[in-house]
């Protein structure tokens, strides 16, 4: 006998072994494991860090004003907005470009490395730090949001246009990368061995 829960809606099943069934509350497919999930997630994990370095690095915005282009990476586009004095768009920019992404990563880290190192953090913490970077992921696309509206309503041709650099790409690249990566993740593998 075995008692295994649904990862969608937390129903509890009683079974005879561990082969795959579909709940009969929400018809998720409950498997017993998800392969390799760790390695994966690590792997994407490593590569939104990488990708992360273009998305600071190169462009986000390249804007026209009278025939003078002008490229912005993040971080510029920020203090041009606080030069300007528009302190609330460069904070939204400033929190969900920088912060959400760095927070999200080095969480997801932390708990992966947590499973393979001895850190002291118990297992009820590392579920709630993932549930967060999960409920946190949805917001980490208001700076491609800002840069895709000012690139449509910003148009006037060769006097004043707005259009997405490389950083937009590898910036979009990185937060659905970590969100596959926190999604991805089988939590039960965190209570594996029980602390
Ligand atoms: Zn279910």
């Amino acid at each position: 006998m075995a008692l295994i829960s649904c990862q969608n809606c937390h129903k509890v099943f009683q079974k005879e072994n561990y082969n795959t069934f579909v709940c009969n509350r929400c018809n998720h497919h409950v498997r017993k494991r998800a392969k390799h999930s760790l390695q994966i997630s690590i792997a994407l994990v490593i590569c939104a860090i990488l990708l992360y370095i273009p998305a600071l690095m190169y462009p986000m915005m390249i804007i026209t004003k009278l025939g003078l282009v002008k490229e912005s990476t993040i971080l510029a586009g920020v203090i041009d907005f606080i030069d300007d004095e528009n302190f609330f768009i460069a904070g939204v920019i400033f929190f969900a470009s920088i912060i959400i992404p760095i927070v999200k990563l080095t969480g997801l880290l932390m708990i992966f490395i947590s499973l393979k190192v001895n850190i002291q953090m118990s297992n009820k913490t590392k579920v709630r730090i993932l549930k967060f970077i999960e409920f946190i992921g949805k917001w980490s696309m208001i700076d491609i949001y800002v840069v895709a509206i000012l690139a449509s309503v910003v148009n006037y041709g060769e006097v004043f246009n707005i259009k997405g650099g490389i950083a937009a790409t590898s910036f979009t690249l990185v937060v659905i990368i970590t969100m596959i990566a926190a999604h991805r993740f089988d939590t039960r593998i965190i209570w594996d061995e029980g602390k």
